[in-house]
């Protein structure tokens, strides 16, 4: 039988433009361009990697997010997965990590799964929680983490690198795992993939599809709240010091003007 394997992967604002926040105290995404979360490249490579040592596997990559990140799914599906979901609807405005575990956990519940695979953050919320709540959503083991991965005998084993020890794990499928940027680089989408990636089916779901109410998810259901946000001023112009002989001196006042030494 093939082994369903479910990618997680967030279209996030690029981390270069100019990011600002809506009057409602959200990330306002209209104003910048996306791209698919640079994290969740790996978690595609890794299931590409297990899915091309095991006999029959199928990848759908996943994401809820707004119109424009389709063109991430596009992305991971010129990388070389099967197919992809995504999940959009106008009332997914200000959902939290929690309403996004629920809406994330139904729709592989739809899509069915054997294993499903994470990035260890996204580059813009960066919590790093969602595959543990996902994970015990879909009442199954998680394998966070991880800097190498495989799948063998109907279990996912991996290395998780921890700063003074090495883990070995392992647990049986199904199961939830996420990868970190150690796991291996990865790969650009070939030409012929991106071409492929055109034909290749994306399903469209909204809320009503997987049987969530509107009050489970958005600013109402979020368990979480920003009461204030404040942008960071702009950059001034540095200083700069031409060495005309007290150049050093110059510095040395410079750093211990603002106790650096
Ligand atoms: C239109 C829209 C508006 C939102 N507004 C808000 C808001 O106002 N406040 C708020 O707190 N959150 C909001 N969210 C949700 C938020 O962007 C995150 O998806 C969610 O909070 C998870 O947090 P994180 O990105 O830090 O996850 P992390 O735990 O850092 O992510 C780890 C991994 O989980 C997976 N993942 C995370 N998010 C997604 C996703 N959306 N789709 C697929 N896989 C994913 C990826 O594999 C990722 O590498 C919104 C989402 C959408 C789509």
């Amino acid at each position: 039988m093939s082994l369903r394997i479910v990618v997680c992967v967030k279209y996030v604002p690029d981390a270069t433009g100019d990011r600002h926040f809506a009057d409602d105290l959200t990330v306002d995404r209209d104003d910048v361009d996306g791209l698919l979360s640079e994290l969740d490249e790996y978690a595609v490579e890794q299931a590409l990697q297990i899915a091309e040592d095991a006999d029959d596997a199928e990848i759908t990559v996943l994401t809820v997010g707004p119109e424009d990140a389709k063109d991430a799914l596009r992305k991971a599906l010129s990388m070389g997965a099967d197919k992809a979901v995504h999940v959009e609807d106008d009332d997914l405005h200000g959902t939290d990590v929690i309403g996004t575990s629920l809406v994330l956990g139904k729709a592989i519940e739809h899509v069915g799964y054997d294993l499903v695979v994470c990035g260890m953050a996204s580059t813009d919320g960066t919590m790093g929680v969602l595959p543990a709540i996902l994970a015990e959503r879909l009442g199954v083991p998680q394998v966070t983490l991880l800097s190498e991965v495989s799948v063998e005998d109907g279990k996912v084993t991996g290395r998780r690198d921890g700063d003074t020890a090495t883990e070995q794990l392992e647990a049986a499928l199904p199961a939830l795992v996420s990868v970190t940027d150690q796991s291996g680089e990865a790969r650009y989408p070939s030409f012929k993939g991106i071409m492929a990636a055109k034909k290749k089916p994306v399903e469209s779901l909204d809320l009503s599809d997987l049987g969530i109410e509107e009050d489970e998810v958005g600013l109402e259901g979020a368990w979480t709240k920003v009461d204030e946000a404040t942008e960071r001023p702009p950059r001034t112009a540095g200083t700069i010091v031409k060495d005309e002989g007290e150049g050093g001196k110059q510095l040395a006042a410079f750093l211990a003007e603002r106790k650096f030494v």
